[in-house]
């Protein structure tokens, strides 16, 4: 990176680059996956098994991809509604 620009150069493919930004080229392919949108469905009734679902729409069908149950469903129902305190880091 040139001391005199903002920007940086990727060193593989070329692309500008913020400084703290990784090049698309340089990331695992099962990696992109995490920009893909997800939903949550939550299932917490008293007496019943506490029960999250991850899904994915594809066109007009939705999968399920993952379902988690008991404390960890609850561990992870507050780990999604509680705003983090501070911004996460940018790099
Ligand atoms: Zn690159």
């Amino acid at each position: 990176m040139s001391k005199d620009t903002y920007y940086k150069t990727c060193d593989k493919c070329g692309a500008n680059l913020d400084p703290c930004e990784t090049c698309d080229c340089e990331i695992p392919p099962a990696a992109v996956v995490i920009r893909e949108l997800l939903f949550v469905a939550i299932d917490i009734t008293p007496g019943d098994a506490p029960c999250v679902s991850v899904m994915e729409r594809n066109g007009d069908v939705t999968n399920i991809i993952n379902v988690i149950y008991g404390d960890e469903a609850i561990d992870l129902y507050h780990k999604l509604i509680t705003k983090q305190e501070k911004e996460p880091d940018k790099c």
